[in-house]
Order: C-alpha cells, then sequence, then structure tokens
C-alpha cells in the first residue's frame, strides 16, 4: 500500500488537487488537476506527471456541489492509483487570522475556530472550509491540515502589521495580514537551495500571476509585504484594483448609490488588467494587443511594481536578491524588463538576454543585486507541510525527509 497526500485548494467555483506518493524522503508528484464550474454543469480535469491529460464533464443530476466534486477526485484517485491510501489531506485556507502562523491539524476545535474567521475573508474562507467538510466526510481517519495564505507574515513587526486606525481597531483584527504566503515560503526554500548566502540577507519576492503581491524577507522572514486587510490591496491584480483610497469606496456607496456588494463585485472581479484595459485579465492576451488602454493598464501595473520595489527595499534598507514568479513573473520578459529597466540606482543590471531566454539568473555577474526567477509550487509546499504534521502525529513513520 502507497501512501498518498492529496492537496486541495477549495475555491468558490473550483477545487483544484494535486497527489503526492510518500516516499521515505520525498513527496512524488503524481498528478494535479482541477474541478471547474461547481455549483453548475462541472467539468473534472487532470495532468499526470509525465504529460498525458485527461478532461471529462462530471455526470449527474443537478448543480455540483463541494462533495461532488471531491467525489469525482476520490473516483479518479481510485481508478488512477490503486493501492494507494490516502493518509493525509492539505488544505489551502486562505485565512488563519492574527494567531496561527503555521500550518494546524485540523479537529472540531479548530474547524470553529477557522469558521469564526469568516468575516475576514468571507468570499474564500466559506468555500475553502466546504472542501474541508467534504474531505472529513470522504476520508474520516486521514490526517486533515489547514495551511494558510497568511501564516509566513505573522513575522511582520506591528508597523508593518498595523493601519493608522485606532487602536481598538488593531485588536478587533483590522490587520495587514498579507497573502500569497505558501508562494513565498516556497520561493524562501528554493532560493536557499540555489543562493544560500542571498537567502540569508535581504530578499524581495514578487508573486506576480492572476493574483499579484510581493514581499520583503529579511533571513527568510517575511517583514513587510503589499496585501493588506484583504487581497485587495498594493499591486493592480488580474480583476483586483490593488492600492485604493478608501475615499473611492466611500464615494461609490454615498454618491453613487452602489451597494456594499456591488462595489465588492467591482474591485475584486471588474477592474485590474481586465478593468482598465477593457479587454482581458489574461497577459497573453494584453501583450498580443497594440490598444493605447492596454499599453496604459500594463503601463500602471508595471509603475506600482516598481514603486512597491522602492518601497520595500527602503524597508529592508537595500536588497540582496529579487525573485519573480507567479505566472507573469515566470513567463513574460517584457514585464521583468520593465519593471526593472532604470534601476541600476538599486543596483540592478538586468541581462537582457537570459532574461529574454527565461533562464534562472536575469542578473549581470556584475550586478551588486541579483535577480532570479524561480517557478512557485504552492500545491507542494502544501504538501510538504501536510506530511510533516502527518508524520509527527504517528501517521506517515516512514517518511524521514
Ligand atoms: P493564479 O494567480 O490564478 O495562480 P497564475 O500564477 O497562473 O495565476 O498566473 C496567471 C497569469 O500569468 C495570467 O495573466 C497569464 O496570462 C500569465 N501567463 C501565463 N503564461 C504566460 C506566458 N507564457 N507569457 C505571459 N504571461 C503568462
Amino acid at each position: 500500500m502507497n501512501d498518498v497526500i492529496l492537496t486541495l485548494n477549495a475555491g468558490s467555483s473550483s477545487i483544484k488537487f494535486a497527489a503526492y506518493r510518500v516516499e521515505s524522503e520525498n513527496l512524488t508528484a503524481l498528478a494535479t488537476g482541477l474541478v471547474d464550474g461547481i455549483g453548475g454543469a462541472a467539468t473534472f480535469s487532470v495532468t499526470l506527471t509525465g504529460g498525458r491529460a485527461d478532461k471529462r464533464a462530471i455526470a449527474g443530476s443537478g448543480p455540483v456541489d463541494h462533495k461532488a466534486a471531491l467525489a469525482a477526485v476520490i473516483g479518479w484517485l481510485n481508478q488512477s492509483q490503486q493501492d494507494c491510501r490516502i493518509a493525509a489531506i492539505g488544505h489551502r485556507v486562505v485565512h488563519g487570522g492574527p494567531d496561527f502562523a503555521k500550518p494546524i491539524l485540523i479537529d472540531d476545535l479548530r474547524l470553529a475556530q477557522l469558521r469564526d474567521l469568516t468575516p475576514l475573508a468571507p468570499l474564500h474562507q466559506p468555500h475553502n472550509l466546504a472542501g474541508v467538510d467534504a474531505a472529513r466526510h470522504a476520508f474520516p481517519d486521514a490526517t486533515q491540515v489547514a495551511c494558510f495564505d497568511t501564516a509566513f507574515h505573522r513575522s511582520h513587526p506591528f508597523i508593518a502589521d498595523t493601519f493608522a486606525l485606532p487602536r481598538q481597531y488593531y485588536d478587533q483584527g483590522i490587520r495587514r495580514y498579507g497573502f500569497h504566503g505558501l508562494s513565498y515560503e516556497f520561493i524562501t526554500k528554493r532560493l536557499r537551495t540555489v543562493a544560500p548566502e542571498l537567502a540569508a540577507g535581504r530578499v524581495i519576492i514578487a508573486h506576480l500571476g492572476n493574483g499579484a503581491s510581493m514581499c520583503a524577507l529579511r533571513e527568510g522572514k517575511s517583514i513587510s509585504s503589499t496585501m493588506g486587510f484583504t487581497a485587495l490591496d498594493g499591486l493592480p491584480m488580474g480583476t483586483r484594483c490593488g492600492q485604493l483610497d478608501p475615499g473611492v469606496v466611500l464615494y461609490l456607496i454615498t454618491q453613487k448609490g452602489m451597494t456594499p456588494e456591488s462595489v465588492s463585485d467591482l474591485l475584486y472581479n471588474d477592474c485590474g488588467l481586465k478593468g482598465m484595459s477593457g479587454l482581458s485579465n489574461d497577459m497573453r492576451v494584453l501583450a498580443d494587443s497594440a490598444s493605447p488602454r492596454v499599453r496604459e493598464a500594463l503601463q500602471y501595473f508595471v509603475a506600482r511594481i516598481r514603486h512597491e520595489l522602492g518601497g520595500l527595499a527602503a524597508d529592508l534598507g537595500g536588497v540582496d536578491a529579487i525573485v519573480f514568479t507567479g505566472g507573469i513573473g515566470e513567463h513574460s520578459w517584457s514585464t521583468r524588463q520593465a519593471v526593472l529597466r532604470g534601476m541600476e540606482w538599486l543596483g540592478i543590471q538586468l541581462d537582457d538576454s537570459a532574461n529574454e531566454r527565461g533562464e534562472q539568473t536575469i542578473s549581470t555577474p556584475q550586478s551588486t543585486t541579483r535577480v532570479f526567477v524561480l517557478p512557485t509550487d504552492e500545491e507542494r509546499m502544501i504538501a510538504e507541510h501536510t506530511a510533516a504534521i502527518a508524520q509527527s502525529s504517528g501517521r506517515l513513520e516512514h517518511y524521514r525527509p
């Protein structure tokens, strides 16, 4: 019997999953997949490590819910990975609140605590927890672990964690939590392998995907990040606005008659690259367009990244290494070039041809700040945390990473 770790990232209309076989010293990726269209006619797709892919509709009489979506994942696992036991399931949970600074074993008490955090992330936490409910129901004997997007940032000093509101609001939990923590943690680990001396220094990571944020790290610990109370703050994103004067929200509600729900919908779903360009949230589509609005949207995106780069470098008192990651950070050489152009004052000398080729190191040997492109893997980070917790709770005795 092979032990398998399953990771689940349950959103409102999709569940992303990945499966890993537990070897004695490491985790071997078996497959990644997606159930999309939850709440309606859903599809199941999976890509096996090594390439083979499969996609099909999920048959059923009515709309597919999280439980039925997970049943499709289980059905696939049982069919394709015979002789395996789901030893543990790692869940991506967006919010760990002010207290959870690392992943946790989920039991009834912990689950209740995570439900209490729902007001902090009402659009995401309930769906994450629906995935936990479905998984606990399907695998009552498996170790269930919650991994938080916020946990990595709990090393922030007070001034990077607070807003300039009266102190009672901080005490009520209105803080800069920061997100994308699993990606930052994975990249920090990778950087320790790629450039250990730099990983111990002052590092800025730019996670540029559909969601986008940046993080400043000293000695591998987050000291500041661009996302705040919610995943709306900081950089403009695929469909989210990024930094915004709170007066705009007040104006839309009091003067334009918008409801809080419609403002929420606007800020999460119709702003950022999509809203500004009027075309798409997809960088590949935008990069091919000559429309002046698209150009302005891309210039704004780049300008905000440069602005935050300067700010985070000031927080750190200089920067030894910069890492680009996420779909755009990993693949869009033109975005990286635009961000780093004219940044010699920060010690950055870009190697243009290495950048265009998408090499791992894209700074010149003379550059005092080294610049890297490192692919992120949040699923693996979740799987590693989950395996470690399962191992320490006696579930995976043969796993000794
Ligand atoms: P998510 O935040 O949903 O995980 P990703 O990290 O997958 O998002 O990033 C999605 C973004 O990456 C999209 O804007 C997409 O256009 C962009 N992207 C993916 N591949 C490329 C590419 N080859 N060139 C430019 N942009 C790319």
